[in-house]
């Protein structure tokens, strides 16, 4: 068999925490939190299975959720999307991602991808017979140079990979980058999706003017031309039940229900119900970013005294960690290495990138118990 992806193998997800769980070590690589999410929303979703919500939604997803997702957007970001016709609730953020690609790239379509990209983007755009074109982010930045941006668009750009705040670097998006990227894309037939799944994660604002997530949709050219990519894994702490939405104007979203519908047709109903309860009390999103502004400080306090450099992480739950002054290995050698002999797992960033580089970083998700986190770094010093 001729294979469709002949430059993919299994994930460096999976690879990473198997290789933790068979050495027992802190498995700080893959991205999931190491607690439990409320036993609130838990006893939700036993309500609605036990009174009978256990056949399929329908192919948009839930009404009442999506309902509640308009409402909390319009509090938020003072932005409206129309639950009927512009709210698709999806199998997570990995469907939604691969249903916006898949809805407006056609072979020989250029993709503007910056990276280092979150894995699952470049193959989807792959299968559509895109061609995936690279703005690179340098440590310890990471921040966007549009000029090269700018540089980097054809008539056959269709479609601009975002994502905000960013993983695997934690870099934010200013409202400056909106207006650079608004510049670029008007008048032109380019659709962008914005992958903002850590939009409640958000550093450094008890400190000054911190940090804050400027979604595309808040500016109004962009959110005529945006896939907004959202997931309720990374905000209730249950990136097992893989429940994601895509906000997109009408004419958008009609042509991501034809994939979506396809795809999946609809996603688990009665976590949508309680999901739809759950996101009436505000308090459960937004107490986010100061409950991972402590893990990240305690980590990098951890840290402290380590031959490692960093730049503290603006958002998500990961934090970027440079070795230059440490080792010459390459990453991945090294990540492995340090999850056998040191019992710690970590991402080596080489994997998120496409061309070639020698940054020398390694990822580590903070989203751990106080204790795991301070076990790490103390067995990360001494290296
Ligand atoms: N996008 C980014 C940037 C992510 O980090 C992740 C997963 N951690 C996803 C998408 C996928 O989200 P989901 O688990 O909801 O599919
Ligand atoms: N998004 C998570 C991460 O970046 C992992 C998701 C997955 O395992 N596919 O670590």
């Amino acid at each position: 068999l001729k294979s469709k992806l002949p430059n993919v193998g299994t994930t460096i997800f999976t690879v990473m925490s198997k290789l933790a769980t068979e050495t027992g070590a802190i498995n700080l690589s893959q991205g999931f939190p190491g607690f439990d999410c409320s036993p609130e929303l838990v006893s939700l979703v036993e309500q609605y299975l036990r009174k009978g919500f256990n056949q399929y939604a329908p192919m948009t997803g839930v009404p009442a959720l999506r309902e509640a997702i308009a409402q909390k957007t319009a509090d938020q970001y003072g932005v409206n999307y129309d639950p009927e016709t512009e709210i698709t609730i999806t199998s997570g953020a990995t469907e939604a991602i691969f249903a916006a690609v898949t809805a407006v790239v056609r072979p020989g379509d250029e993709v503007l991808v910056f990276e280092p990209a979150y894995d699952s983007y470049v193959p989807a755009i792959d299968l559509n017979g895109g061609i995936p074109v690279y703005v690179t982010l340098t440590p310890p930045d990471y921040g966007i140079d549009w000029q090269v941006v700018r540089e980097k668009i054809t008539d056959k750009t269709r479609l601009i990979m975002v994502n905000t705040p960013h993983n695997p670097t934690g870099h934010v998006w200013t409202t400056d980058d909106l207006t650079q990227l608004a510049t670029l894309v008007r008048d032109r037939d380019i659709w962008i999706v914005s992958d903002e799944v850590y939009e409640h994660i958000l550093f450094d604002r008890s400190a000054g003017p911190g940090h804050v997530h400027h979604s595309l949709m808040t500016h109004p050219e962009l959110r005529e031309r945006t896939f907004i990519i959202g997931s309720f894994g990374k905000t209730f702490h249950i990136t097992g039940w893989k429940i994601g939405y895509c906000l997109a104007p009408k004419e958008l979203s009609v042509e991501f229900r034809k994939i979506h519908q396809y795809l999946t047709f609809s996603t688990v109903t009665p976590i949508q119900y309680a999901l739809a309860d759950y996101l009436k009390e505000p308090d459960n999103y937004r107490q986010l970013s100061a409950f991972y502004q402590r893990k990240r400080d305690l980590f990098l306090a951890g840290l402290q005294g380590s031959r490692f450099t960093w730049k503290p992480a603006e958002g998500s739950f990961f934090q970027t960690v440079s070795y230059d002054a440490i080792t010459d290995e390459p990453d991945y050698d090294l990540a492995i290495r340090l999850t056998k002999e040191i019992g710690v797992a970590s991402i080596p960033v080489s994997v998120f990138y496409h061309q070639k580089n020698d940054y020398k970083i390694l990822r580590f998700c903070f989203a751990k118990d106080d204790a795991v986190l301070e076990e790490a770094a103390q067995r990360l010093r001494k290296l």
